[in-house]
């Protein structure tokens, strides 16, 4: 092209990134990617092929890790584990430290490998994958070192298996690095079959900073890899992917003991009001669903624009869309580059040919390039809210998009969808902006932006799309977990009835307490409560599927609590504290009756302390502004997780009650509490105290009944967002089995006692138990 053609087209000329570089560092390695372990190579075996997905060139093989081989990985991470996590925070810091600078120094070829085994754009790879891959080593090389002062009660978990997908080969695995080796954990990574040739640079870069052997650790392979590695010997699992197969995993690991958090899918909702800066939220719809050929798994999928503005809205989109270029991804001004895999384009083409029918599919007339995995942009209008392609996630440049009128219906079309990742709203106006924002189901909420991510500021989700969170303080939560001493939980069984029964007359049968109201359980049925002296104490009822559902459903009607202030909150809980205190004395007279012992005013006097804390904490436990690289702000806000359902334990049948419901009520969730069964009374005493402190019917409702009887109709219940167990019973494993379902979250005690006296049973641990992060992101300026 001459200089004259260039003016007179203005046309971008060709501007190639050289592969040279990266090609030779593969194949001085043999051109095989495989584990790396102990700090060494091997196996390296040419099991499956790695190839370009803009040309369809092999780029390398890969080998298929053995679950032999998986736990060779493990047993490596578990041998390093102890006396890394024993190197003071400063030691690890200074490690980390070096990895970021050695991402800095290598970053051309990061970036060149990154775009060549995933199709990328070498734009994003090199300004922004490996950036943020950069600035969260640097981040949590200073979380290591203040894990010492700031997180003394914490420690880490031990040794961690990651998997994680192909979109963000790099970045994804920065994610889960980072925060495991600054809290003293060691982990087994599995990079995605399609794309592991960056983790191989990075194993390099780990040798490079000296880092001890065996506490970074890679296995390549394929899905079957991954399973290995859940079955493994690890204490955590860390998943980056599909709901399905985080779905698969949450049942693999159920009753396991070990820790899970998940980012799975989503189907983001992209809100524009119509006094948005249309061409501002139409360029961040370009990086919303085109950036990474729109395999995000937070890509604002869905636009839901304005009825008065959607035509002109939709017609300058096109115009925006035809302008996008696609091509070799190589390319420095490329917008577009190549899909993964030609299985995953057939996947996108299929999904679109199928469901676009009952709508209209626009194509951007960009040019594609001959050879390779390509897919136009594409935008879909007229589908019903509940067609396939509103809800399903895609998984590739395809935008839907549909309208509404009023806020109210902006807000129940973005929510109307099983998950719940990330939401961008578009208004000039702030205070509808900032209206919208926490009503919307979504951990991260980007107001008049998108995809804006940043390693102070946590990112995960709710609902389907998972849970736990990557980054910030709240990230840690996942790496680490209280220091305290491991006891087992000795199970106590119902005093049983004596040969000859004493007692008060049989019509004393304590109902079930649900919305507000004494109800009689459903199917009639009722237990004789003995004391150990032989009295019969009472009946208790027996709680059954029936009652759950009405509890729940009682639960999930007062969703006002949730909205009501902290301060109300705060109130009623030092309310409820003093009608406790009112009539404490025969509180505890009725748990020494019902225990045998005369542990009752000391368990009465821990419960009224103990609502008084989260009474405190109602209006204390507080979010944060994170200093993100931005003009603007992220605000981390504590929200409540929804409705709860918690199994009590049998040890301190009142204060154990109170220490589940009071942090999730002052949280603002609301509760299906199952109480203890051997000792049911002090709970259905508590009916009466909480009906004279003024708390909303159907914030607590509670059940009684043997907990294995209606554990899986709560733990499997849809409209149920968190279990919590610290039931005698063993149920942990039939709880997280269950709650794959909705992937609820869960909190169990694995068969481990507590000291519900002491400070390990109060505060912060029960706190984060009962709020999810939401992060908002306020840009500010004109
Ligand atoms: P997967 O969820 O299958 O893969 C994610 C990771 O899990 C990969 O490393 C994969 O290995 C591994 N894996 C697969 N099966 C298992 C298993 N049974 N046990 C343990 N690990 C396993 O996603 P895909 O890559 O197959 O993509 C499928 C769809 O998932 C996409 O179309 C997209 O809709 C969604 N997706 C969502 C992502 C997100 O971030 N939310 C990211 C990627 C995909 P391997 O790749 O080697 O098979």
């Amino acid at each position: 092209m001459t200089v004259k053609e260039i003016f007179d087209s203005m046309d971008y000329g060709p501007a190639p990134e050289s592969a040279a570089e990266a090609m030779a560092w593969i194949a001085a390695r043999g051109g095989i990617a495989g584990n790396y372990v102990g700090g060494k190579w091997g196996p390296l075996r040419e099991d499956m092929v790695l190839s370009n997905p803009a040309t369809g060139e092999r780029l390398a093989g890969l080998t298929r890790s053995t679950p032999d081989e998986v736990n060779v990985a493990v047993a490596a991470a578990r041998k390093a584990q102890p006396s890394w996590a024993k190197l003071t925070g400063h030691q690890r810091a200074r490690y980390l430290y070096a990895i970021a600078r050695l991402v800095q120094k290598h970053s051309r070829l990061l970036a060149v490998i990154e775009t060549l085994d995933n199709g990328k754009p070498i734009r994003e790879s090199r300004d922004i994958d490996v950036p943020l891959v950069a600035r969260h080593f640097y981040y949590h090389a200073g979380m290591a070192q203040l894990m010492g002062s700031e997180l003394p009660d914490r420690e880490a978990l031990g040794v961690c298996g990651q998997i994680i997908p192909w979109n963000f080969p790099l970045l994804m695995l920065s994610w889960k690095i980072a925060p495991a080796i600054a809290m003293g954990n060691t982990v087994v990574l599995k990079p995605a079959e399609y794309t592991s040739l960056s983790a191989m640079v990075f194993a390099e870069i780990c040798s490079e900073a000296g880092l001890p052997p065996g506490v970074v650790n890679f296995v390549t392979g394929e899905g079957s890899t991954g399973a290995a590695l859940v079955a493994s010997e690890v204490d955590k699992i860390a998943f980056t992917g599909s709901t399905e197969v985080g779905r698969i995993i949450r049942r693999a690991t159920a009753g396991s003991g070990k820790s899970l958090t998940l980012e799975l899918g989503g189907k983001s909702p992209y809100i524009v009001f119509d006094d948005a800066d249309i061409d501002s939220a139409i360029e961040g719809l370009v990086d919303a669903i085109w950036f990474n050929q729109g395999q995000v798994c937070c890509a604002g999928s869905r636009l839901i624009v304005q009825e008065s503005i959607a035509d002109r809205f939709h017609t300058k989109l096109k115009a925006r869309m035809a302008t996008l270029r696609m091509g070799d991804p190589l390319d420095k001004s490329i917008d577009i580059g190549a899909i993964v895999d030609p299985v995953q384009l057939e996947t996108i083409t299929r999904m679109v040919a199928e469901g676009g029918k009952d709508g209209e599919v626009y194509h951007a007339p960009c040019k594609l390039p001959d050879q390779g995995s390509y897919y136009p942009p594409t935008l879909i209008t007229g589908l019903d809210p509940a067609a396939r392609l509103m809800q399903e996630e895609i998984f590739g440049p395809v935008l839907v998009s549909t309208t509404f009128r009023t806020p109210a219906e902006a807000v129940e079309l973005a929510n109307n969808t099983r998950y719940g990742l990330a939401a961008s709203v578009w208004s000039e106006n702030i205070n509808l902006a900032l209206d919208v924002a926490p009503k919307l189901a979504a951990g991260v909420v980007w107001v008049n932006g998108t995809n804006m991510f940043d390693a102070a500021a946590g990112f995960g989700g709710v609902r389907e799309s998972g849970f736990g969170r990557e980054g910030g303080w709240e990230g840690l939560l996942a790496y680490t977990r209280p220091v305290r001493k491991a006891r087992a939980l000795k199970p106590i069984a119902p005093f049983p009835a004596p040969a000859s029964a004493t007692g008060p007359d049989l019509d004393r049968t304590a109902k079930l307490f649900i919305g507000g109201k004494q109800a009689r359980p459903d199917g009639g049925y009722s237990r004789a409560v003995w004391a150990k002296s032989g009295k019969l104490l009472g009946h208790a009822g027996i709680a059954n599927r029936k009652d759950v559902r009405n509890a729940v459903e009682a639960a999930r009607a007062a969703s006002g609590w949730a909205r009501a202030t902290a301060h109300l909150r705060a109130q009623i809980l030092f309310y409820i504290g003093e009608n406790l205190s009112a009539r404490a004395d025969e509180f505890a007279a009725r748990i020494d009756a019902m225990m045998g012992g005369r542990h009752g005013a000391r368990e009465v006097a821990a419960s009224i302390d103990r609502l008084f804390t989260y009474a405190a904490w109602a209006d204390k436990y507080d979010g944060a502004a994170k200093p993100v690289p931005l003009r603007g702000t992220a605000l981390a806000m504590n929200e409540p997780v929804g409705v709860i359902g918690a199994f009590c334990p049998d040890e301190a049948p009142l204060l154990g009650l109170v220490s589940l419901m009071a942090p999730a009520i002052a949280m603002g969730n609301r509760v299906v509490l199952a109480a203890s069964h051997p000792f049911p009374l002090a709970a259905t005493d508590f009916y009466q105290v909480l009906e004279t402190s003024d708390v909303p019917a159907g914030v607590v409702n509670i059940l009684t009944g043997p907990h294995d009887d209606f554990a899986k109709a709560l733990a499997g219940h849809l409209d149920v967002d968190a279990i919590w167990s610290q039931s005698g019973a063993d149920l942990s494993a039939m709880i997280e089995a269950e709650s794959a379902g909705n992937l609820k979250r869960t909190w169990v005690n694995n068969g481990l006692a507590r000291d519900w006296f002491g400070a390990e049973s109060e505060g912060r641990e029960f706190l984060q138990h009962a709020t999810e992060v939401k992060t908002t992101w306020i840009p500010f300026g004109e």
